[in-house]
């Protein structure tokens, strides 16, 4: 059952994610996809199976609009390729993604498709710890060397670009964690391109994208998630993806995540693809709570300082936000005027928002990672939030109780 044949050219993104991407007609008529956990596919002809091998082994290229037999479920299969022929519409910009099993996977196969030895690294910082112990503790033995930047500070970077000996890969941690400081998608672009390297911009996107910010369409090579957050929303599942304008990026990440055997496996591909026509709207009420909550909060005498983009006092931030995110998003800092201890005492006196890592899902959860924040350079005393999809009313009470008791 193909589309109606006046389906409509174009469609936007939450129609796309509806009655794109999806062929009831094979999957005997189910109007939802199916799950196929088969490990190996039968192929229609010998010929069909060379081909498919000549593709997967990058022997050979995929021509316009050729479908290839499916071979062996480490490197693709049915609901892997639904979900990631969903979640494309929903990505500005985007043709092609690629589903893995965490948002780790995804960023530690895109760095090992396009690193290479005697090369470096540019990075914004702060930047989620997993990701700098891959660049410190597997890149740099390996001969890539890690070039931290703060993040937000535009000319640092063009610098750290321009002198990079032959830079491979430009990452952009952008809102960074837990600062919120925002780095300017479209300038770090700009720089690589003229490095006569011309290294890939990656943007870990996990905490505004893909509704509310769009790196894509400001000259990054690749989007990477951690699907775990917002795209799966429900803080029952880990997975990551990676999508990109240019396909010919997504199949070399695809033909190392063959050899890795990171996919997504079928069921956690069904389960994240019924997620995503949810997506903005839950980004949307966590993004509007927040704001609100944020904006009740700021001046209280327990804390220093309420960090959240509609806050940011310094006007390049404003116009880095206002250039390129369309929301500011559903995370908050607190940072506690006596440290460690009112910290501990407000995490402790929570009653609604439990205490976890992790973000993005539609119940608000309260943490502390002391390790980014020694290396951010701030106080003992920052608190993230993770707002969720709760009535906004009863999360500000409960937080202002919890002051109170500090
Ligand atoms: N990137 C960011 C910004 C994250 O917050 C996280 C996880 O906390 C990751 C990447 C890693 O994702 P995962 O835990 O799904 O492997």
């Amino acid at each position: 059952m193909p589309h109606h044949p006046d389906f409509p050219d174009s469609v936007r993104p939450s129609t796309a994610i509806l009655t794109l991407g999806f062929d009831p007609g094979l999957s005997v008529g189910s109007a939802r996809p199916a799950v196929f956990r088969s490990s190996t596919y039968v192929f229609s002809t010998p010929e069909a199976a060379q081909r498919a091998f000549d593709i997967m082994g990058g022997r050979a290229g995929l021509n316009e609009g050729e479908k290839i037999d499916l071979v062996y479920s480490r490197f693709s299969h049915p609901n892997a390729e639904i979900l990631e022929d969903q979640i494309v519409p929903l990505e500005t910009a985007a043709s092609s993604a690629a589903v893995f099993n965490s948002g780790m996977a995804a960023i530690m196969t895109a760095f090992f498709t396009f690193a290479r030895p005697d090369s470096s690294i540019v990075y914004t910082t702060p930047l989620y710890g997993g990701t700098t112990t891959l660049i410190h503790q597997f890149l740099g033995p390996l001969g890539v060397t890690g070039i931290p930047v703060p993040a937000g500070n535009s000319a640092a970077l063009d610098d750290a670009i321009r002198a990079a000996k032959d830079p491979c890969i430009v990452l952009v941690e952008t809102p960074a964690n837990p600062t919120m400081i925002m780095t300017d998608i479209r300038r770090a672009a700009e720089a690589a391109r003229r490095h006569p390297s011309r290294p890939i911009v990656m943007v870990d996107n996990t905490f505004l994208g893909p509704i509310f910010q769009h790196p894509l369409a400001l000259g990054a090579g690749l989007c990477l998630y951690s699907a775990t957050k917002y795209l799966s929303g429900f803080s029952d599942m880990i997975a990551g993806v990676a999508i990109a304008q240019d396909p010919q990026l997504i199949l070399k990440i695809r033909s190392r995540r063959s050899l890795f055997g990171n996919i997504l496996q079928p069921d956690e591909c069904w389960m994240l693809d019924t997620r995503l026509p949810t997506v903005a709207l839950r980004m949307n009420r966590q993004s509007k709570n927040a704001q609100r909550i944020a904006e009740a909060v700021a001046g209280r005498p327990q804390i220093s300082r309420v960090i959240y983009p509609t806050l940011f006092d310094d006007a390049e931030q404003n116009r880095i936000r206002l250039a390129q995110c369309d929301y500011p998003g559903g995370m908050i800092s607190l940072d506690f005027e006596n440290g460690r201890d009112a910290a501990f005492s407000f995490l402790r006196h929570l009653k609604i928002i439990r205490n976890a890592v992790s973000l993005g899902g539609v119940e608000s959860l309260s943490g502390m990672t002391p390790r980014e924040l020694d290396e951010a350079g701030i106080g003992d005393g920052l608190v993230r939030l993770s707002i969720g999809i709760e009535d906004w009313r009863d999360l500000l009470s409960d937080i202002e109780q919890a002051f109170l008791r500090i």
